[in-house]
């Protein structure tokens, strides 16, 4: 349905990409990537977006046939089955607090709290559960790091209020 969507937008004009603190667990030791973001220098590159849309400046890159195999993948496979099953693997610990806060923030309304946390299999596996609890309870049997990582400009209070 989604894809149909953004097939119905039509045109595009401008096409970007945001160098960002990469947090995915399983493959990054998240410290590393955090002491990087000085040289990503995110506000300069959004600040560069915002002069090319102020200028309407066109920007549609070249995608490679290797990035159009890697996207089909994604879709086809990882979002379908990967991603719904990426929950099996969390593990939620004694540190758990039952705040219920990553019931809140979770964009699929996957986690239910109750006297423990329960993850109802139809997650998109955003991680946003695992990097937002603020008791580092949430944890994936593979992860490379215990580092968690959330975006300082962006409250819990706004993600939550973004699901509502
Ligand atoms: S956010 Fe963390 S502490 Fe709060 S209920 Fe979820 S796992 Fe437990
Ligand atoms: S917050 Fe993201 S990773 Fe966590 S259960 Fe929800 S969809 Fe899955």
């Amino acid at each position: 349905m989604r894809k149909k969507g953004l097939q119905a937008a039509g045109h595009t004009d401008y096409v970007t990409q945001i160098i960002m603190v990469d947090t995915d667990v399983t493959r990054f030791e998240i410290q590393n990537q955090i002491d990087t973001l000085p040289q990503k220098d995110v506000e300069g590159q959004i600040k560069e977006i915002c002069t090319d849309i102020e200028t309407r400046r066109k920007n549609i890159p070249c995608i490679s046939v290797s990035d159009k195999i890697m996207d089909w993948l994604y879709h086809a496979v990882g979002a379908t089955y990967i991603a719904n099953d990426t929950d099996k693997s969390f593990i939620v610990n004694e540190a758990c607090i039952k705040c219920g806060i990553c019931a809140k923030i979770c964009p699929a309304d996957n986690i239910k709290v109750t006297n423990h946390v329960e993850y109802l299999h139809h997650c998109e596996g955003c991680l946003g559960c695992l990097h937002g609890c603020p008791e580092n309870a949430i944890h994936l049997k593979n992860e490379q790091s215990e580092v968690r990582y959330r975006n300082a400009g962006v409250s819990l209070k706004e993600l939550i209020d973004a699901n509502n």
